[in-house]
C-alpha cells in the first residue's frame, strides 16, 4: 500500500493544467460561437425583411444574399456553441466520473506494483495478489502442487514449476 506523496502531487498538478486549458478553449469557442450566431441571426433577419418588403413592392430582393450568408453563419455558430458545451460536459465527466475510475485504476496499479498481477477468481472477483482465497466466494485462489509445493493458478492443468499434471 505505497502511494508516495510526490506521485500524488504530480497527478494533481497535471489535472489542474488540463482543466485550465479546457476552460480557456471553451471560453474561446463560446465567444466565437455567440458572435457568429448573432451575426448570422442579424444577416438572416435583414435578408428576410428585405425579401418580404421587396416582394410587397414588386422589386428584386437585393439583400437576398444576406440569407445565404446568414444561414451558414448560424449553423457554424450553433455547432461551435455545442462544441463549447460538449467540453463542459467532458469536464463534468472528468471531474465527477474519472476520479472513481482513477481510484480503481490506482488500486490495480498498486497491486501490480506490489507483486505481479491481481488474482482473478473463477467467479470474476479480482483479489489482491497476496490473497489465498477469494473474498467473494471463498474458493482457493491457487493450486498447490502436491509434488513440489509450487503455487499455481487455480485453472492450471500442469504445475508451472515441475510439470506435474493435476
Ligand atoms: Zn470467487
Ligand atoms: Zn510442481
Amino acid at each position: 500500500m505505497k502511494i508516495t506523496i510526490n506521485e500524488h502531487d504530480d497527478n494533481k498538478r497535471e489535472t489542474v493544467s488540463i482543466d485550465t486549458g479546457h476552460i480557456a478553449a471553451k471560453r474561446k469557442l463560446k465567444i466565437a460561437g455567440t458572435i457568429l450566431l448573432i451575426a448570422g441571426a442579424v444577416a438572416c433577419i435583414v435578408g428576410f425583411i428585405n425579401i418580404i418588403s421587396s416582394t410587397r413592392n414588386g422589386e428584386f430582393p437585393n439583400l437576398f444574399f444576406l440569407l445565404m450568408i446568414g444561414f451558414p453563419l448560424l449553423a457554424i455558430g450553433l455547432s461551435l456553441l455545442m462544441f463549447g458545451f460538449r467540453r463542459e460536459f467532458t469536464k463534468y465527466v472528468k471531474d465527477e466520473v474519472m476520479p472513481l475510475v482513477e481510484v480503481d485504476a490506482r488500486r490495480l496499479s498498486r497491486a501490480v506494483r506490489e507483486g505481479g498481477e491481481t488474482k482473478k477468481c473463477e467467479c470474476g472477483e479480482v483479489n489482491d495478489p497476496v490473497s489465498k482465497f477469494c473474498k467473494n466466494c471463498g474458493k482457493p485462489l491457487s493450486k498447490k502442487c502436491p509434488d513440489c509445493g509450487n503455487d499455481n493458478d487455480p485453472t492450471a492443468q500442469y504445475c508451472s514449476n515441475c510439470g506435474r499434471r493435476f
